[in-house]
């Protein structure tokens, strides 16, 4: 077996930037590390990297183009979407103009030849892109105005610092090689405070959590500042030397009194005076501000002040100190190579409000919509709006590497290559080094890179000579700021390298603002910030995951529904409960989550995970306004507020039984759990007791049980589990029976099981029957998708039971017996989870009985079956969520 370990760097849309070390066994990649040389990643990396391997083989990924017509995917070659793209971008510039074509570069990766993609667009003669940002431009904005231009200290820098402040920054989730620097100010005796509205996982990190209230994080940065004005510990030279406006600064704070500023921010004064105190007795003092804290329409409010407590208490440019709030990713990078000025200043679009601008758009309207690394259809706020907005166009390409929000209301579907399957030069927004992108496996299926992609595209366009350059000759000329700074490519491929950027900036008080120095804030009027609607009282955080970045998931990784926590108490107001699947609505929208409840945490606010995606049910942008912030064209996501309610009057409770890991539920339960039933689970093969009744169900759904159960079978719970299946169906009370489910349901009415010749494992495509075509559940008129399924066993009908699907040999897939009681032979749950599951089985079990599926499945076989399963698996899922509802529906109305 050759074994090979290949350093690379990770791309991803995080701060971190780290350096990896990818170990490749026989060319397949098995393991992802940080790398013990990297001066910041120093060997370790987050949780999500070793998971990233999963990620680059899902099952899910979409690894050949796709085209979709009349409304179903197929897949194409690459020379088929490349002329058609070539085709639409060529007649909606001759008949609209350019600015009718949308380029929506996200921020999913941001490298150097990233540059490209947009310069392709340029040559094209310019087309409309994107202006301000989903994340932190309400920060640099606001840090401009303070310090001229944004620039952090490195972190290496915090080293010299005796205490640290995490201002809404969570790097046990979100910025991992901060923690062994916080820790190690910890460990010297230093303090560490957390502010942040939500108890993040690193709050534990902290000597004290302080949690204000959502965009209160100014009043108590003022409160603070005022304690250090009344005891005198201000840094009288800064101000009166090195910065302007602080009389007008001092204006401001004085129309409060401390107490009133810290009943603003909802904290208490003790919390301002311990970080008051911290700032003072314990300089320098490290300010970093995360991501949350810009999130605000008014969030100028909140990060100037806390500039201005940096400078009032002697913090800014001295080491150790610094109000840092991030980096330029694309400051290394000859930014001529963007191309804009290529062509006269073409139009613009505000990321905050994506959505309303498409719509919006005349002269000319968007016709075609082309994207990258991104998922805005998601992200992005006001989702429903965007998601209109994207299905107005006539065409739309997606590059990426999952059918997200975004991807299924594309026209064409471009498998990309990940980080590990390319070569370019990175740089982060989190540190000061540039790290090199090297390819570490070939990439997966068809899978290209966006610059090869944008090179055959190039092929087709008369400026073809101009783009068309190897990797190698764009990285040299692209990069050239970073040789002139005495690196070279070959120098960056071997470790990462550190930028010429300062370890403390403003070292020399000097600041590049027109005053030349530090500009305090000089206006604040807060009855702008007050605009409640008492119809929505909660503030909706929706937090950065600990265990994905971004929307960075599958279909089978959603759970059945976004989780929601508020506090115990509010819960209780709004006849709520844990558990329970509660309504989040706001202004425009409404979404549907699990609730859980936290007696511990702030009662103004819900929090939950962002990423999740709408069509998994997720989907909660569809809740946040499409405003942008008033300073630095940020997205003000968490100022979205939201009233939480019950959903139903009285949840369906379903009994769900199931044996062994060989018949899990997946989609099925889910969606069930989205349609707001409450699930009981029992496992009677690992001792869970049946009951003796269901009377305190509405609904049975069993899920496998042995196979070859056969006629007559008496294993322990069988007889008892058929006879509540009888009873249930006796009492008007659905059944659902899967897999073996469906013969135990057969068994339990009178039919009989039998083994089958030849096990059956796959998708295939039953019909319905004239009865099929008219049931409630499973009735239509269009065609069954291929379904999955996985047996050795059949079955005979009971006597006056329905048959409403049968497969091409006459095999039965589902029938319909008693009142209401359906067996289902195809497995209407199979994800990818499960369907991969079932294929390591058949790879790795030796056993007689895979051994039988392993003779009639070859290794063919199952190649054949992954090259299509991203679609099956599409086709299928949208067929069974559809037919779980109706079965639902018939509980329901029982
Ligand atoms: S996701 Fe972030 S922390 Fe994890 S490996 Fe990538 S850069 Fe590092």
């Amino acid at each position: 077996m050759s074994r090979v370990e290949i350093k690379t760097s990770c791309t991803r849309d995080c701060p971190n930037t780290c350096g990896l070390v990818a170990t490749v066994a026989d060319g397949r990649l098995v393991k992802l590390a940080g790398d013990p040389c990297h001066p910041l990643t120093k060997g370790v990396a987050c949780h999500k990297t070793a998971k990233y391997i999963h990620r680059v083989y899902s099952p899910e990924r979409i690894v050949h183009p796709m085209l979709k017509e009349g409304g179903r995917w197929r897949q194409a070659s690459w020379d088929e979407v490349f002329d058609l793209i070539a085709d639409r971008l060529k007649i909606t510039v001759a008949e609209s103009g350019p600015e009718a074509i949308l380029y929506y570069q996200g921020n999913g990766e941001r490298t150097a030849l990233k540059l490209l993609n947009k310069y392709f667009f340029n040559l094209m003669g310019g087309v409309t892109t994107m202006r301000g940002s989903l994340c932190g431009g309400a920060g640099q904005g606001a840090q401009e105005l303070d310090l001229g231009k944004r620039i952090s200290h490195d972190p290496l820098d915090h080293g010299n610092s005796r205490s640290i402040i995490l201002w809404a920054r969570n790097p046990v989730s979100t910025n991992i090689s901060l923690v062994p620097l916080v820790r190690t100010i910890k460990k010297r005796g230093g303090t560490v405070i957390v502010i942040d509205p939500v108890r993040s996982r690193s709050a534990a990190l902290g000597d004290r959590h302080i949690a204000p209230t959502p965009g209160g994080d100014g009043y108590l940065a003022m409160a603070a500042a005022k304690l250090i004005l009344a005891a005198g510990a201000e840094d009288r030279e800064f101000l009166f030397t090195y910065s302007v406006g602080f009389e007008a600064y001092q204006a401001i704070l004085n129309r409060f009194s401390v107490e009133e500023l810290c009943s603003l921010a909802g904290v208490s004064v003790m919390d301002a005076t311990f970080l008051a105190d911290t700032l003072v007795r314990e300089k320098p003092t490290a300010t970093l501000l995360g991501w949350g804290v810009h999130r605000y329409e008014h969030a100028h409010y909140s990060i100037r002040p806390i500039d201005a407590l940096g400078a009032l208490s002697g913090n800014i440019g001295v080491a150790g100190g610094g109000v840092s709030q991030g980096f330029e990713e694309y400051a290394p990078y000859d930014q001529t190579y963007w191309g804009d000025e290529l062509n006269p200043p073409r139009r613009t679009f505000l990321h905050p409000k994506l959505g309303e601008e498409i719509l919006g758009a005349t002269n000319p309207p968007i016709r075609m919509i082309y994207v990258t690394s991104g998922n805005p259809v998601c992200m992005a706020p006001h989702s429903c709006k965007v998601r209109q907005a994207f299905g107005r166009a006539e065409f739309m390409v997606y590059s990426g590497h999952f059918m997200d929000d975004t991807a299924s209301l594309a026209d064409v579907f471009l498998p990309a290559t990940t980080f590990l399957e390319e070569n370019d030069i990175v740089a982060g927004y989190g540190h000061n080094f540039v790290g090199a992108v090297n390819q570490v496996i070939p990439p997966v299926g068809e899978c290209l890179s966006e610059f090869h992609m944008f090179h055959a595209l190039a092929e087709r366009f008369p400026f073809a000579g101009r783009f068309q350059r190897p990797v190698d000759a764009w990285l040299q000329d692209i990069c050239a700021p970073l040789w002139a700074q005495g690196t070279s490519l070959e120098a960056v491929r071997e470790g990462a390298f550190r930028m010429d950027a300062p370890m403390v900036p403003y070292a020399d008080k000097t600041f590049p603002t027109e005053s030349g120095k530090f500009q305090f804030m000089t206006e604040f009027d807060p009855m702008e910030q007050i605009v409640s609607d008492r119809r929505y009282p909660y503030k909706l955080l929706t937090i950065a995951p600990h265990s994905f970045i971004c929307s960075e998931r599958t279909m089978a990784e959603h759970s059945a529904l976004p989780s929601v926590t508020m506090h115990a108490q509010e819960a209780e107001r709004n006849g709520v409960q844990d558990g329970m699947v509660v309504s989040v609505s706001s202004s425009v929208g409404e979404v549907r989550a699990r609730l859980k409840v936290d007696a511990s945490m702030r009662r103004d606010v819900v929090i939950a995970e962002r990423g999740g995606w709408a069509k998994a049910g997720h989907g909660l942008n569809q809740l946040t306004r499409d405003i942008p912030s008033l300073v630095g064209q940020g997205t003000p996501f968490y100022d979205t507020s939201v009233a939480i309610g019950p959903v139903y009057e009285k949840s369906a409770r379903i009994l769900v039984v199931r044996e062994r890991d060989l018949s899990p539920e997946g989609t099925f339960c889910k969606e069930l759990e989205r349609q707001g039933a409450m699930l009981v689970t029992l496992r009677p093969d690992g001792g869970d007791p049946l009951p003796e009744t269901l009377s305190d169900f509405d609904g049975l759904v069993v899920f496998g049980g042995p196979e070859q159960i056969q006629n007559g079978c008496s294993k322990g719970y069988l007889d008892p589990l058929m006879r509540l299946m009888r009873e249930c169906d006796a009492a008007g009370k659905p059944v659902a029976g899967i897999r073996h489910g469906c013969h135990l349901l057969a068994l339990a009415h009178g039919g009989s099981v039998k083994a089958l010749d030849e096990p059956e494992f796959g998708f295939s495509q039953p019909r319905r029957t004239e009865l099929g075509r008219v049931d409630s559940v499973v009735g239509g008129t269009g065609p069954v998708p291929e379904l999955m399924g996985y047996h050795c066993d059949s079955f005979d009908l009971p006597s006056g039971a329905s048959l409403l699907m049968e497969g091409a040999s006459g095999d039965k897939q589902c029938f319909k017996v008693g009142q209401c009681s359906y067996g289902f032979e195809f497995h209407p749950g199979a994800d990818s989870s499960i369907v991969m599951h079932w294929i390591e089985l058949f790879r790795q079990d030796e056993s007689i009985r895979e051994g039988r599926f392993r003779m009639r499945y070859d290794d063919a076989f199952f190649e054949a079956l992954m090259t299509r399963l991203p679609l099956l698996l599409a086709d299928s899922e949208a067929f069974c969520r559809h037919m779980v509802q109706k079965w639902l529906e018939s509980v329901v109305s029982v």
